[in-house]
Order: structure tokens, then sequence, then C-alpha cells
């Protein structure tokens, strides 16, 4: 740790303002090429492919972020597309709607499904989440292919073209410019989301609810969002298609189109927003190639093709599970983020309970607090109180119920019996982001942290609830003043750990000791007006230990509250102002850290076990 770190320091270090690198120019290269393609001598097989590959992306980006980046795996993005599909070539076909009307109504018709089908299945976890999208997706298929206004399984025909100012976009030339146009910006649509406060809660999502709760984010409300996304984005791609192709029937909606969406997103590399479109292209283009060789090969006609694509995958999934675009990144790694929020208006500070409350009570206070796993009593009728600016210990063997009364004070789990209120407020009831919005934060003992994020956005995590840009600004790019104030508290809550330096790195790649040390800079984010930290020194060298003590210490001067589980009894000795000893679920004694020290019923509950 280095103290004297500041963001001068920062600043004056920072490198010079890297060459414009590829990676940058990327968006204005891509534009030119779809702009000209079209113009050039392109043989119109290759036009055709161009524009099933961004159909297909299109979709697959939805799959991106439900499901690689979201973590919630999904079998239906199909039956979303062809919602979309069957949407407007009922609507231009029966009703003569213009087919940009109709492409509102698939959107909404995707939209709302999405919409439904979340609150049904959402809250499932585990495998129960892909079931349901499979049978939702099998649903829908039979019923494109049984209802009769719907043309059962012969389809619809006849759907008119797209007309866009009195040019009538028939040919596949003209459509690749719709198609391509619509596809990059969705993609640069979906990069400026998932980089944001939103984005970073959806990136979050992968790793349990547990830590983003914690934070204040409200898991629920962004699985919903990304799964609607996800289907307006199949609704968009079903609405090309159908007037791409003039005509639908059921099985390109199928749950095999289902499974397939699902490995092109795996195969160009999932999470990756590029990785859509490099997983479709390389699907559509070896499965064109596959069905003009194999039948050669094999000498009888058949769908082969799907048996290589499974074969294929297993050994992807074997050998490069992180996909095409993760070979990419690697060659070419995207530009280190440019430190734009210096400048930014520091996050106002959040309102603390009133230190001296009229009746002088302690600012936290738990009252027989009970937990039981089973039959297992993990907290047998605990009571202690914190008061306001007061750093308290609670220590005691391993196996004693610190973590656990840790989660209880934190609605990480509910109480089974007991009382905790805060700052007057009974919380025992309230969920964990509620509690977290009320000012407590909390570390883990086992670190929580998104490992693919750099450190200062995970980081970032912490101050959710100081922001407010939500998914449709970061999408159209309208939170940014926003997002940099958010980074700036990030950043300066990492110079005051001493992790300035790091913040550019993949929290992956730390060591466990500044993982820990991460995580209190995110808690600090929050502006607790009580902080708990399990165990934040374990892990941490000498010198780290002591510049800790001195950080808390210093919280502790601006009228935080702490508490503190910890195994290093220097530690704990050193810093806190009482100390609450657990043994066996109950509270042993508690008293001011000589007292504990003294005590022989402490020292006979650590004998052997503990120091
Ligand atoms: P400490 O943090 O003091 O080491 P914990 O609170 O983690 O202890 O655990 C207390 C006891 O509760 C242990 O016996 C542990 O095995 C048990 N326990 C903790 N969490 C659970 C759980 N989710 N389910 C069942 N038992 C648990
Ligand atoms: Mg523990």
């Amino acid at each position: 740790m280095t103290p004297a770190q500041t963001t001068a320091d920062l600043a004056a270090g920072a490198p010079p303002r890297a060459r414009p690198s590829l990676r940058r120019a990327a968006p204005a290269l891509l534009a030119a090429v779809v702009l000209l393609l079209p113009l050039l001598p392109v043989p119109e097989f290759w036009i055709t492919q161009l524009d099933y590959i961004g159909l297909y992306s299109i979709a697959v980006l939805g799959v991106v972020l439900l499901t690689g980046v979201g973590g919630l795996t999904s079998f239906g993005q199909a039956a979303f597309v062809g919602l979309g599909a069957y949407t407007t070539a009922l609507l231009s076909t029966q009703f003569a709607l213009s087919p940009w009307l109709a492409l509102l109504a698939s959107l909404a018709v995707a939209g709302g499904v999405a919409l439904l089908l979340a609150a049904i299945t959402l809250r499932m976890s585990g495998h129960y989440l892909p079931l349901a999208t499979i049978c939702w997706g099998l649903a829908l298929f039979f019923l494109m292919g049984n209802v009769d206004g719907l043309g059962k399984f012969d389809g619809i025909v006849g759907i008119p073209a797209l007309g866009f100012f009195g040019l009538e976009l028939r040919d596949n030339r003209s459509l690749f410019w719709l198609i391509w146009g619509l596809a990059l910006v969705a993609a640069f649509a979906v990069l400026r989301l998932l980089d944001s406060r939103a984005g970073r809660a959806i990136r979050a999502l992968r790793s349990g609810s547990t830590m983003p709760e914690a934070m204040g984010i409200a898991t629920f409300r962004y699985k919903t969002a990304i799964f609607v996304i996800a289907a307006l984005l199949a609704a968009l791609s079903g609405w090309l298609f159908a007037h791409f192709q003039r005509t639908v029937n059921p099985s390109p909606f199928g749950m095999h189109m289902g499974i397939e969406y699902l490995f092109m997103a795996v195969l160009g590399g999932a999470g990756q927003v590029w990785g859509a479109f490099a997983g479709a292209a390389a699907v559509k283009l070896l499965e064109d190639r596959l069905q003009a060789w194999l039948p050669q090969l094999l000498g009888s006609a058949g769908s082969y093709e799907v048996i290589v694509f499974g074969v294929l995958l297993i050994a992807m999934l074997r050998f490069a599970p992180k996909g095409i675009w993760h070979w990419v990144e690697r060659r070419w790694p995207a530009p280190q983020r440019r430190r734009d929020w210096a400048d930014a208006a520091p996050l106002p500070a959040r309102a603390r309970p009133a230190a001296a409350a009229a009746d002088g009570a302690p600012l936290l206070v738990a009252r027989n607090l009970r937990k039981q796993f089973g039959g297992l009593v993990a907290v047998k009728d605990v009571s202690f109180s914190i008061g306001h600016g007061e750093i308290v210990g609670l220590i005691g063997p391993n196996g004693a119920g610190k973590s656990t009364t840790f989660n209880l004070l934190t609605g990480v789990l509910p109480a089974s019996a007991g009382e905790v209120s805060f700052a007057g407020r009974r919380i025992e009831r309230t969920p964990s982001r509620q509690i977290a919005a009320l000012g407590i934060a909390r570390s883990f003992q086992h670190v929580k942290m998104i490992p693919e994020m750099t450190v200062l956005e995970n980081v970032a995590l912490g101050a959710h609830l100081r922001g407010s840009a939500g998914i449709l600004r970061a999408l159209l790019g309208l939170d940014r003043a926003d997002e940099r104030r958010l980074l700036r508290e990030a950043e300066r809550q990492l110079l005051r750990i001493g992790m300035g330096h790091l913040m550019h790195e993949q929290a992956g790649n730390l060591a466990l000791g500044p993982q820990r040390l991460m995580e209190i800079a995110r808690a600090l984010c929050l502006d607790p007006a009580l902080l708990l930290l399990d165990e934040p020194a374990a892990g941490l060298r000498h010198q780290e230990k002591l510049a800790l003590v001195e950080v808390l210490r210093q919280l502790r001067g601006e009228g935080m509250s702490l508490l503190l589980v910890e195994h290093d009894m220097d530690f704990v000795m050193g810093l806190t102002d009482r100390i609450v000893v657990m043994e066996f679920g109950t509270k042993l004694i508690e008293g001011s850290p000589e007292e504990v020290r003294n005590s022989p019923a402490v020292r006979a509950a650590y004998l052997g076990t503990e120091h």
C-alpha cells in the first residue's frame, strides 16, 4: 500500500494517451464496410449469405446478453424470432398493415410474452430454467404449426417487401444495408449497455444473487430486463427474416434452431458481443459447406451436418470453451478504458443516521438472534449492539456462527427468531437489498467478485445505489455523466485502500489479499453507516494489514461503525473498542479487548484451535 498515492499521481503517472488503435477505429471501419459492400461486385451468393449471417447475429446477440453475460441459459430464442416473424407476416398480409407498424407490433408481442414468461420462469434456478425455455419453445412451435389462421405447417406466403421512403427493398443487396445497419446499431447499443451501471449489474448476475443484492442491486429486475431485450432482438431478427424471405413457416423457429442460436453464441464466445457475429458466421458458412460436401462424401442425402455439428460442439466445449472471439481478443486486446472521470462531480454523501439519537440508542441492536439449519443451531439467541462510530470485534473459533451472524444482520439469511434494529428500524425481515439501501455494507468471508471485470468495475458495483442511470439511458448513451461520477467514486475508494495502481487489472488476476481489499473498497462505495467485514485481514501481508488498520481507524474517525470478524488477534486487539466472543453459536462473553484477553473462558475456547 502506498498511502501517499493520490489522484494527481495517477493522472501524472498515466501513460501518454494511447495512439488511436485499430480497435478504436473499428466502428467507423465497420460502418464503411457495410455501406460499401453491396456497391462492390460481390457475388449475389455472398450477399445472401451475409444477409443470413446478419439476421442470425441479431438473434444471437440476444443469447449473448441473456446466456453468455447474464448466465440464464435459454433454448427459446428461436421461438421469439418466430413470434416476431409471424406477427408481422399476419399483420402485413391479412390486415395489410405497413411493415414498419408491424415491426412495433412484433416487438410488442415478443416483449409482452417475454415479460409474462419471465415472471413465471426466471425465479427458477439450476437446470429448471433451461428446461422451461425448451417447454415454451416447443409450445410456440406447435402453436405456429397448428393454428389455422397461421397457415399451419405451410405458413404464410405473400409477405410484402419492405419499403423505405418509396424505395422497395426487394433484393438482397438493399436488404443487406438494413439488416447490417440494424445489426451494428444493436451491437453498439449492447456494448454501451454492458459498459454502464446497469451493465455491471447485468454482468454480476452470473455470480448468483447474494453479492449483487448485498450491493443493493435488484437482480430479478435485471434478469427480467435482459430476458426482454433478448426477446426484442429476436423479434427484430424475425421481422427482418419475414420480409426478407417473404414467407414464413414454423420450421426455422423450431427447437433445433433454438439450440443452434445457443451454439452460435457459445462458439463465438459466450458473453462477447462480437462473438455473436463470429459464431453466426462460422455456423452459417460451415453449415453450407457441410451440406454441400457431406452428401458427396457419404453418397446419400440427409441432415448429416447436424451430426458433425454435435461432434464439433463437444470438441469445442472441451478444447476451446471460451470461443472464437476470446481467441481474437487475446491477439488484439481491447484498449484500456480512458480515465475520463477525473473531473466528475463527487457523489453526495449519504445521510447518516443521527449519531446522537434522542434516546442515546446504539446504531445496531441484535436481540436473541437465532439461526437454525435443520437440527443445527448455528446462532443461539445472541444479543449485542454496535454504537455509533464504534469498532466491534466478533471473534470465536471456526464454526462458532460468526459468518452466519453476518448473514442474519445483512438479510442474506432469514433469522429463525430474534430481532435486529438498525437506526431505530426493525430489519430482521428486510431483504438484503433494502438493508444495503439503509446503509449497511459488507464483505464476504469467501470473496465474491466478478473475475472477468476489472477491479474498478467490481468496486463500482458498490456505488450502484448512488447512481440512477438505467438500461434505457445506457443504451442511448445518455448515462455518461452519471457513470463518470460512479467511476470517480470507485477510484477514490480504491486509492484510499491503496489499490489505485491495480484498477484496470482483471479482478480474477489478483492475489487473495488485494481481492479482499477490493471488496472493502466496494463496500465503502456504498457510503455505509455500518460496515461489516468478514476476515478482512486473511491473506494480507504484514504491511497491508498495518495499512488496513490505518484506513479502518480513519473510517471510525469519520463516524462510521464497524463490525469485524477476524482471526488475527493482534489486528483485533489493536483496533476494536469492544469484542463479542462466540462459541458453538452462543455468546461466550463481551467486553473490552483487555477483558477478553484476560478471560479464562476465552482461553479455554481457543485452546488448541487458535493462536
Ligand atoms: P464461523 O464463521 O464462525 O466460522 P459459520 O457461521 O460459518 O461459522 O458456521 C456456523 C455453523 O453453521 C457451522 O457449523 C456451519 O457448518 C453451519 N452452517 C453455516 N452455514 C450453513 C448453511 N447454509 N447450511 C447449513 N449449515 C450451515
Ligand atoms: Mg466465518
